[in-house]
């Protein structure tokens, strides 16, 4: 059985105040047994945020990292200065990432590498873009953009990865993939993990889905057998979040 994960990417959104603030408020109910909750928070927020959640189960995270341990990166952050902070998780490659600052495949696969070797656990994104769906590209792109990851690991590390699938249409636009549409795609990367490596490997990894999850479509989406949580935006900055993550 893999523990579901539901992950909050706060973005660019509250300082540490805020942030301090709505965590105290919302901890109760934000708090699960039955899945992993984590809120990915901006790094000016990790230790404000990881001291309110002393004594509940919820993990804080980072929303990137490079994959050098030092050096002349003006404004960086390493895996070696989050796990020096005990931060268990970290986002890797979100598509706003890719597009914005235009991380590529490989620089994807060697942060995923790095933040394993650090002992983060990555939540690696994938997904195509409206274009590539219209041109039936989809599953072209996840192999594409999968391999290049998978190309850095060995079987022990690719199953310690969550995997977010988030079809960059969906993400802030309030178009959420049908939970077919997801777990077509959440399947395939499965697959893809199977063929790759093996089928031990591939039953171990968590695979989210991501984009424009609310308490109104997080039921479905994570009933999927395939889908073993979500990597949620706008959702996760308000209380309504707890309903996202018990969402039986
Ligand atoms: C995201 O930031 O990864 C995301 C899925 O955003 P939203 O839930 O707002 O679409």
């Amino acid at each position: 059985m893999r523990k579901k994960v539901i992950a909050g990417n706060w973005k660019m959104n509250k300082t540490p105040a805020d942030a301090k603030t709505f965590v105290s408020e919302n901890k109760a109910a934000f708090d699960s047994n039955n899945a992993e909750v984590v809120l990915c928070v901006p790094y000016v927020s990790l230790h404000a945020v990881q001291n309110e959640l002393k004594g509940t189960n919820i993990k804080v995270g980072a929303q990137n990292m490079h994959y050098m341990k030092e050096g002349a990166y003006t404004a960086e952050i390493s895996g070696e200065m989050l796990s020096s902070m005990d931060v268990p998780y970290v986002i890797i490659g979100h598509s706003e990432r890719r597009e914005y600052y235009a991380e590529s495949n490989a620089a994807v696969g060697k942060k995923t590498k790095k933040a394993l070797s650090c002992n983060l656990i990555p939540i690696t994104c994938i997904g195509e873009l409206l274009e590539e769906r219209e041109q039936d590209l989809t599953f072209d792109v996840l192999r594409t953009q999968l391999t290049a990851v998978m190309d850095y690991l060995n079987e022990d590390e690719m199953a310690k990865v969550v995997i977010a699938y988030e079809p960059v249409w969906a993400i802030g636009t309030g178009k959420t993939a049908t939970e077919e549409q997801a777990e077509e795609a959440c399947a395939f990367i499965r697959k893809l993990i199977r063929s790759y490596f093996n089928h031990e490997t591939a039953e171990k990894v968590r695979i989210l889905y991501g984009g424009s999850v609310t308490p109104a479509n997080a039921a479905k989406l994570f009933a999927m057998p395939n889908i073993d949580g979500g990597l949620v935006g706008g959702a996760s900055l308000v209380p309504s979040f707890a309903q996202v993550i018990h969402h039986e």
